[in-house]
């Protein structure tokens, strides 16, 4: 493995637009891949198994967790659990390249501990809980519990902001690319 990779973690409530940033800095050329996590929860209609998530049965994700195979997961949901596969990192890392993780405030928080300064852990926010209330609700994807869900997690969520490296507020969204270009610069050369 090359231990010389670094991790650059994006975390967020559901809906400050973690996705979307994550997205604009990979088009951007820094060299990071992204890391594809395991989950459980269903497939949206433009996902794709394999580059978006790899999509799981809960009993697959379970076998998975008994052997070990996880770096950290969490249920993020009811019966929806999340992971970062240990093979995932590992290939990339073997490719020279940094990893980039799209991952929920508790497991940005864990990797941040166990990586230290290889990690550089960004907590993204969007203006306001009703500015988040309505992203969530314009994307279409979620139904009345779900965002009633989401919401809630995000309260709690907004309390871990102080275990990040840097809290990137998703106002304009030019403006928080441009700014999470510029930290991601410094810190990959450094
Ligand atoms: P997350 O990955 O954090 O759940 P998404 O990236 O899916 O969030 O963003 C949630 C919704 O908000 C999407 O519909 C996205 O297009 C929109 N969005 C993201 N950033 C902004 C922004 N700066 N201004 C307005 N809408 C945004
Ligand atoms: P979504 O269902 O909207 O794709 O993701 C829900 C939440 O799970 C998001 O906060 C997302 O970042 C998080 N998530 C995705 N992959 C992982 C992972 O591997 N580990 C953890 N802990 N959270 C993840």
């Amino acid at each position: 493995m090359d231990l010389q990779g670094k991790l650059v973690i994006f975390s967020a409530p559901s809906g400050s637009g973690k996705t979307t940033l994550v997205h604009r800095i990979l088009e951007r050329g820094l060299n990071l891949e992204f890391s594809i996590s395991a989950t459980t929860r269903s497939k949206r209609p433009h996902e794709v198994d394999g580059k978006d998530y790899y999509f799981l049965s809960v009993e697959d994700f379970k076998k998975k967790i008994q052997e070990d195979a996880f770096l950290e997961w969490e249920e993020v949901y009811e019966n929806q659990f999340y992971g970062t596969l240990r093979s995932e990192i590992q290939r990339i890392w073997n490719q020279g390249r940094h990893v980039i993780f799209d991952i929920d405030v508790a497991g940005g928080v864990n990797l941040k501990r166990q990586f230290g300064d290889r990690a550089m852990a960004l907590f993204i926010k969007a203006p306001s809980m009703d500015v988040l209330a309505q992203r969530l609700s314009s994307r279409g994807t979620e139904n009345e519990e779900s965002l009633k869900k989401r919401l809630a997690k995000a309260a709690l969520e907004m309390e871990s902001a102080q275990h990040f490296d840097q809290i990137i507020v998703n106002d304009d969204l030019e403006t928080a690319v441009n700014q999470t270009y510029d930290l991601l610069n410094v810190f990959l050369e450094s």
